[in-house]
């Protein structure tokens, strides 16, 4: 199978990090394709904004609308039948014993990564883009930059391929992350971010924070604002110079 060294399937759930890394991959380039995974989440929510946020961003600029093929929703309820999570289940948001957050789903990501790569190798594309980050640590260790780096190995030999899993997000904090937005995107882009990608653990939309949607109290929401807030800052900052 041929693999065309301009194109690249983008892990994206509707989230900042997979929107960010979506623009990414849109203005690098030419042909970009989506993939995310139903696996119970216990919030339909999640899903919803992937729709919006893929409609936006082709009304966005029409040099992206061109260039953004597919989305795939692959179904991965086998996650429920493996046990409880914090993001499966309704259990408590808490720290384990293990010493991992409730909200760590063994071999996510493993499995995510090597079913994008059944994708790609498919579908004839060679990059693999994922919004994973080791740098504000939530405690998982499959968002590691090694764990990417052996897995990239194990499909390249498993599947006899030449792909590359980019991850441009690894080593920068949420506000850089917001920084990365705007100077892809500028106020439009961050705008559409963070009016309409969805980040809150509890599935919350209600509430509209100066740093998007959601519950403003699980850890991801305040990773989220914390983000923001230090970004606002930064910003401010350089206007005023
Ligand atoms: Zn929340």
């Amino acid at each position: 199978m041929e693999h065309t060294s301009d194109s690249a399937l983008v892990v994206f759930s509707g989230g900042q990090d997979s929107t960010t890394c979506l623009a990414w991959a849109l203005s690098r380039f030419q042909r970009v394709e989506t993939i995310g995974f139903d696996y119970g989440q216990r919030h339909a929510v999640e899903l919803a904004c992937r729709t919006e946020v893929l409609a936006r961003l082709r009304a966005y600029s029409a040099d992206w609308a061109k260039r953004l093929g597919p989305d795939s929703l692959l179904s991965l309820d086998v996650f429920q039948q493996l046990g409880e999570t914090a993001l499966t289940h309704d259990v408590k948001i808490s720290m384990t014993a293990s010493g991992l957050p409730s909200t760590f789903v063994p071999g996510r990501n493993l499995i995510f990564m090597t079913l994008a790569a059944a994708q790609a190798y498919r579908r004839g594309i060679k990059h693999l883009v994922t919004g994973v980050c080791e740098t504000d640590f939530s405690g998982y260790p499959d968002c590691r930059d090694d764990t990417m780096k052996a897995l990239q190995v194990a499909i390249n030999l498993g599947m006899q391929a030449r792909m590359a899993i980019e991850t441009p997000l690894m080593w920068l904090t949420k506000a850089e992350t917001w920084s990365l937005a705007h100077s892809l995107g500028g106020e439009a882009l961050v705008e559409l971010i963070l009016e309409h990608t969805h980040t809150c653990y509890q599935g919350e939309r209600g509430q509209r924070h100066p740093w998007g949607h959601g519950c403003g109290a699980c850890p991801a929401c305040e990773l989220r604002a914390a983000g923001w807030e230090q970004y606002r800052k930064a910003t401010s900052g350089v206007q005023r110079a």
